[in-house]
């Protein structure tokens, strides 16, 4: 009998291993996709944007066999499975608390009709829930984490392609919505092919860089794998695997970040609640400010007009592209959360409505990091001073000038403390010094110290 393989957050068809397993089932496959609202109305028009793209590639390289579907998973991928007399549905597995619990949902619809649910692999190096202390429990700091990651090492990628099956004629497909609009926003093209010159472009020219230039958000010096990564374009492992045996600082520093996104899906997959709580609970005392005055610095902060230029500068990259450099986004959440006192979670909000990485996992529990209340976090005592952290990251400003063109006409890097404002360029809305005192006291209150 035929089998489903129901595409989520893989779009792609190399290194994939449910499609491995459902090969092993079956010859005949059917590729279907399920539109789902309680996942798209969140999404913002970028994610959504480059989702949609992506299935536009998937599709091609299906030669137009995707079935598209639009409503709720449980009753269309039943309904899918049926019309074809499938024997099971395959899937990798997803870890996020939305994705589980409707999984499960799925999986007890599937088996009244006596469908197998087989899953096989995550986006993940390493599947969520795998690294372990010796005792079982799970990590709650990076580092140990990483090690342990690393001594366990990472499957080899799945050897697959378009043609290891035949794909089944898909019966009534939707079309793939065309893409909201973006107005001036420029994404990267989407899908498998996209991801993978990317890939090799970066690793012929930049990795030997990477650990010297990760810093730096005025030179090109990340992977920008983000977006592919987020919808499985390209998956980790094929990554990890280009990069088997290189054991230059570039290399290194790669496997490590790839290593926190593994980590930060480990942490919500044993804490799904860190999504919206603090995952340290005494930050349940944290006072934030969210009267009217705070609503309009938040304004302020969402628009890039805190008068601070390399937070404006982060905030309108974000606007005009989908995406901000590491850097960036942790100054400008300390920003919002030390200089702002305002709540991880609006920042964490405006983050996913624009990032066209947006990702549960790696978004809340970053902003919790920066926030102090999430695990490992850097010590809350370390106020990042906007200022210092422009001259120090964008030494010649150029950051900065690309993104605020009010400031352009001030050069080298006064431009992070421009001694005459241009008129149409605010003051700055705080004092740094004064509110990284009541930053500490109000830390001090929860902690006692
Ligand atoms: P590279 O430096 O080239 O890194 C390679 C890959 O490693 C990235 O694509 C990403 O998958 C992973 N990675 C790198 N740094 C991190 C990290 N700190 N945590 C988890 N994974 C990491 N990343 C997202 O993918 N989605 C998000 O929604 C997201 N929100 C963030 C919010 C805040 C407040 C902060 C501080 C960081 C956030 N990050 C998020 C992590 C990081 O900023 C981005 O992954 C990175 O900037 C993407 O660019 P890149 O692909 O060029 O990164």
């Amino acid at each position: 009998a035929p089998v489903v393989l129901w595409f989520r957050r893989d779009l792609r068809l190399g290194d994939h291993a449910a499609l491995l397993t459902a090969a092993k089932h079956s010859k005949h496959v059917l590729a279907l996709y399920v539109l789902d609202d309680r996942l798209l109305k969140p999404a913002g028009s970028p994610r959504t944007a480059f989702l949609l793209a992506s299935l536009r590639e998937l599709d091609a390289a299906l030669g137009g066999r995707l079935l598209v579907r639009h409503g709720d998973p449980v009753g269309e991928v039943v309904a899918a499975a049926r019309e074809i007399g499938a024997s099971a549905v395959h899937v990798s597995a997803d870890s996020g608390p939305y994705g589980r619990k409707r999984d499960d949902a799925v999986a007890n619809a599937l088996a009244q009709h006596r469908i197998e649910w087989v899953v096989t692999g995550s986006p993940y190096a390493v599947t969520p829930g795998r690294v372990t202390k010796p005792d079982g429990s799970p990590y709650r700091v990076f580092t140990p984490f990483h090690r342990a990651w690393t001594r366990r090492g990472v499957a080899s990628p799945a050897e697959t392609s378009a043609s290891i099956v035949d794909w089944v004629e898909p019966g009534k497909s939707l079309p793939i919505p065309n893409s909201p609009s973006l107005g001036d926003l420029r994404l990267p093209p989407a899908g498998e092919a996209a991801a993978l010159e990317a890939w090799q472009a970066f690793l012929g020219h930049d990795v030997e860089h990477y650990a010297a230039e990760r810093d730096r958000p005025d030179h090109e010096g990340t992977t920008r794998m983000s977006p592919y990564l987020r919808w499985g374009n390209i998956h980790p492992r094929t990554m990890l695997a280009d990069l088997a045996g290189d054991s230059s600082d570039g290399a290194q520093a790669l496997r490590a970040e790839l290593c926190w996104r593994d980590f930060h899906a480990d942490v919500l997959w044993h804490r799904p609640e860190t999504a919206r709580e603090n995952y340290d609970r005494r930050f349940d005392r944290m006072r934030y400010d969210t009267g009217a005055q705070a609503q309009e610095a938040f304004e302020q902060w969402c628009a890039g007009r805190t008068g601070f230029p390399i937070v404006d500068a982060g905030m309108r990259q974000l606007l005009a592209e989908g995406w901000m450099h590491n850097r960036v986004r942790m100054i400008v959440a300390s920003f919002l959360v030390k200089d702002l006192h305002l709540p991880w979670w609006w920042g964490a909000r405006h983050f996913m409505r624009h990032l066209v990485d947006g990702d549960l996992a790696s978004n809340q529990l970053n902003w919790q990091w920066v926030a102090g209340s999430g695990t490992d976090a850097a010590p809350y005592f370390r106020i990042f001073n906007p200022t210092t952290q422009g001259t120090k990251f964008d030494p010649q400003g150029d950051y900065v000038r690309r993104y605020v063109p009010e400031l352009r006409g001030v050069a080298g890097k006064a431009v992070h403390a421009p001694a005459a404002r241009p008129q149409d360029y605010p003051d700055p809305i705080v004092d740094h010094a004064e509110e990284r005192q009541i930053a500490l006291q109000r830390y001090g209150s929860i902690t006692g110290s």
